[in-house]
């Protein structure tokens, strides 16, 4: 290991345990609700809770302690669409590995993402409840997660990874292995619908996730023809919301984009050919928009590299043509736009910020794709009232730079996060941070 390699030293995540009875943060900028920073404001937490917030503060009997003179202290960024159990594209890669070898390198991936400065994740398929359970149970470090185990689509559908040679049922590209306990992930109409939601929240799942068309690369035509009918996702978001759990619902453009907003999913993943009207429906149900463009990014850096054949190279090009102008239409019709890396290759994870400097790129201020990574993302996975944000009352998930992030692709570089907190333990540690140990004082 070099001493560059993120998972290497002294800087590599802890898995969380108790928090100090009290934090005292002093004299840093911190990111405020409007995406804006307020300079040398002094943070107090106690049991990993913000107590106050202000200049000239009391450290109390704080016993860890941070000159923050000179740094930046925001939120922990939520990447709201993200495959942590995933780590390779390579079908044949795929079926060849152990199950086990991919557990064991998606808790490699927690670490990476945590350390990148990803405090929350909302994983979007492949990685189950045991894994967000293991990482709550402090078993491994890593994001605090919720997932929806599967992406539930139809037979036939982008989700469908049919086998035809051996006559296999199994997922797109193998991304999903069979496992014990595995729900499955078709359904064919709202009665078998209903079923396979049921059977996604049985297996845990905090969020049901739906396929309502192809993917990017997908080579059949039919454009962005629906894979699922009004029928189906109006099932499934009925059936969920029984269990309070709300639907994300993959659609890159046509009808399904409308469907899926009529029928209440709580967001619209990709997007990329969101349409005016898709904007103003979605504003006036307050469903978020998660375009996912570092994804996109990777795909046209792989069709100019050569490593995509034609048809899909071509694909990949039309959509780089158009990528960023669905984050355009959704932000001037005032739809929440949250930030989601879409990432699922071991190049990628720990990258995921990269997403804050193409959000700004595709028009968003730095203010607005700053709040897209904390105050909005945490809004959009239901705990908005109590993480996203560094305010008295907020649990202190929070990250350390040492430069002010106007450049928001400097944060894509490993090492830009130079603290992590969750909860108020620091996971990764700043070198500026200081602990008191004198005995029998430290909580
Ligand atoms: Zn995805």
């Amino acid at each position: 290991m070099s001493a560059n390699d993120p998972d290497s030293g002294s800087t590599a995540p802890r898995v969380r345990q108790a928090p100090p009875a009290d934090m005292f943060i002093r004299g840093s900028n911190v990111l405020d609700e409007t995406g804006d920073f307020a300079s040398r404001v002094d943070v107090l937490v106690a049991h990993g809770v913000v107590v106050a917030l202000g200049r000239d503060l009391s450290p109390g009997a704080s016993k860890v302690t941070l000159d923050g003179d000179g740094l930046w202290l925001l939120p922990g960024i939520f990447d709201c669409h993200v495959h942590t159990g995933l780590s390779s594209f390579d079908t044949l890669e795929l079926l060849r590995t152990p199950f086990s070898r991919r557990v064991l390198e998606t808790a490699q991936v927690l670490r990476r993402t945590l350390r990148a400065g990803v405090t929350f994740v909302r994983d979007a398929g492949i990685a189950d409840a045991g894994v967000r359970d293991a990482v709550a149970a402090g078993h491994v470090p890593g994001p605090t997660m919720q997932v929806s185990v599967v992406a539930i689509g139809s037979t036939g559908g982008h989700t469908d990874g049919f086998l035809t040679g051996p006559g296999l049922e199994c997922s797109v590209d193998y991304s999903l292995p069979d496992y014990p306990g595995q729900p499955p992930h078709l359904a064919d109409g709202p009665d078998e619908m209903r079923k396979v939601v049921r059977l996604a929240l049985r297996s845990g799942a905090d969020w049901i996730k739906l396929v309502a068309t192809r993917g990017v690369l997908a080579t059949s035509d039919g454009g962005f023809d629906p894979e699922l009918s009004f029928e189906d996702l109006a099932a499934a978001v009925s059936e969920a919301g029984r269990r309070r759990r709300p639907v994300m619902v993959h659609a890159l453009g046509g009808d399904a984009i409308g469907w899926a907003i009529e029928a209440g999913a709580r967001s619209i993943e990709h997007g990329i050919f969101l349409t005016e009207a898709d904007a103003a429906a979605m504003a006036a149900r307050g469903c978020f928009f998660v375009p996912t463009l570092a994804i996109y990014e990777r795909l046209v850096a792989s069709a100019r590299s050569g490593e995509l054949d034609p048809g899909r190279a071509a694909r990949a090009f039309e959509v780089g043509e158009r990528l960023g102008e669905a984050v355009q239409i959704a932000r001037a019709a005032g739809v929440k736009v949250a930030l989601g890396s879409d990432f699922g290759h071991r190049d990628d994870h720990g990258r995921n910020l990269s997403e804050l400097a193409l959000l700004h790129r595709a028009g968003l201020s730095v203010e607005e794709a700053l709040l897209a990574g904390t105050s909005v993302g945490a809004e959009l996975c239901g705990v908005g009232d109590r993480l996203g944000r560094i305010a008295p009352g907020y649990e202190f998930d929070a990250i350390v730079l040492d430069q002010e992030p106007t450049d928001l692709a400097q944060l894509s570089e490993p090492g830009a996060v130079t603290g992590v907190f969750q909860r108020g333990v620091p996971v990764v540690v700043h070198p500026r941070l200081h602990v008191d140990n004198t005995p029998g004082t430290l909580t």
